[in-house]
């Protein structure tokens, strides 16, 4: 297949590594010329050029830029498409993206590949990312279901766990797991700086182990994407800050009560909870299946062992 992508950062790039080794011929278009060099020379993608005309002989395109600039390429892209075309995107919010794209194009799928880093750029991509993670594509009424079947075919030649739900749904739900996660570790490290005295500061410095480590990476990773998160899921950001704000406060009351007991309660639950929610990869939750005519529609491919 002739695939378009673009956006050669982290996602773009990854995706370029993978559908390039399984025999795709992959066309890149990035903003600055430097990019395209840099990712024809890497293997990322067969050829790139700054010019969106040159995927006019495309047959599906990936769109991989920051959020904020998905529907103002489209709208620059269509001109240079066959209408047999499909658009997808991998941005990590749905509902604004599918509002604005799916009026401007009628063969556009939303999507959402769930892997990524800390790290942007195309020197940041790598190949396998996806293998093993979730994917979500979110079709509505109006999706042709060929276009809806071949990018989930090919999103599952990267060897992703292939979920199908509403971009409302979709949003709601990485608002909890994604991007609340994003503000606590941010606000995290931001509450780590309010330290006033220095030699503490960097006692703790020198201290910081894997705890730290592991709670500050995502809240220190790539800050266009966490703005973008809260500016286009600011509803579903702001519920779960919200029902995280009422938690701190739970438990804030229980240690100034000195409720051990209570406490140790709270966190046996979070122990328990967290051994459930978090996703064994060999054996991925099951998602209820609904009818495949309604317009929310959840459904799941088995995740296909790693050749
Ligand atoms: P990234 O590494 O910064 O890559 C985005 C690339 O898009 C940049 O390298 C930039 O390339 C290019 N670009 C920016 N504006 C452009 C424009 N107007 N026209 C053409 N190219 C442009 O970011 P990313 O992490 O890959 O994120 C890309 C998308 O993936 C976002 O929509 C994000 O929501 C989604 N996503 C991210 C993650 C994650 O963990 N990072 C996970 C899932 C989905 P130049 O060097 O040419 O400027």
């Amino acid at each position: 297949m002739k695939i378009g992508i673009v956006g050669l950062g982290l996602i773009g790039g990854s995706l370029g590594f993978d559908l390039q080794r399984l025999g795709h011929q992959v066309l890149g278009v990035s903003r600055l010329r430097q990019t395209c060099e840099q990712a024809v020379a890497l293997g990322a993608v067969s050829q790139a050029s700054p010019d969106l005309a040159s995927l006019a002989e495309a047959e599906l395109v990936f769109i991989c830029t920051p959020l904020g600039a998905i529907a103002a390429i489209v709208t620059q892209l269509i001109p240079h498409l066959s209408t047999q075309t499909i658009l997808t995107d991998v941005g990590s919010v749905k509902g604004s993206v599918v509002k604005a794209l799916d009026p401007l194009w009628p063969r556009f799928l939303g999507g959402h590949p769930m892997a990524g880093s800390e790290e942007t750029g195309i020197y940041a991509a790598q190949p396998y990312l996806f293998a093993g993670n979730p994917y979500v594509l979110t079709p509505t009424a109006s999706t042709p279901v060929e276009v809806t079947q071949t990018v989930s075919e090919l999103v599952s030649s990267l060897d992703c766990c292939l979920y199908q739900c509403s971009a409302t749904m979709h949003d709601r739900a990485v608002a909890w797991i994604s991007h609340l996660p994003k503000m606590v570790s941010a606000s995290l490290i931001t509450a780590c700086l309010s330290e006033s005295d220095p030699e503490i500061v960097k006692l703790a410095q020198a201290l910081a182990s894997s705890g730290f480590r592991d709670t500050s990476r995502v809240g220190g990773g790539n800050s266009e994407l966490g703005c973008m998160m809260a500016e286009y899921n600011q509803t579903e950001l702001l519920r779960s800050l919200h029902a995280y704000r009422h938690s701190l406060d739970q438990l804030i009351t229980l240690i100034e009560a000195s409720d051990w007991s209570g406490l140790e309660k709270l966190l046996i639950q979070a122990h328990a909870l967290r051994l459930i929610s978090c996703r064994d990869p060999l054996n991925p939750p099951k998602l209820q299946a609904q009818p495949p005519n309604q317009r929310t529609r959840l459904s799941q491919t088995a995740l296909k062992p790693l050749s």
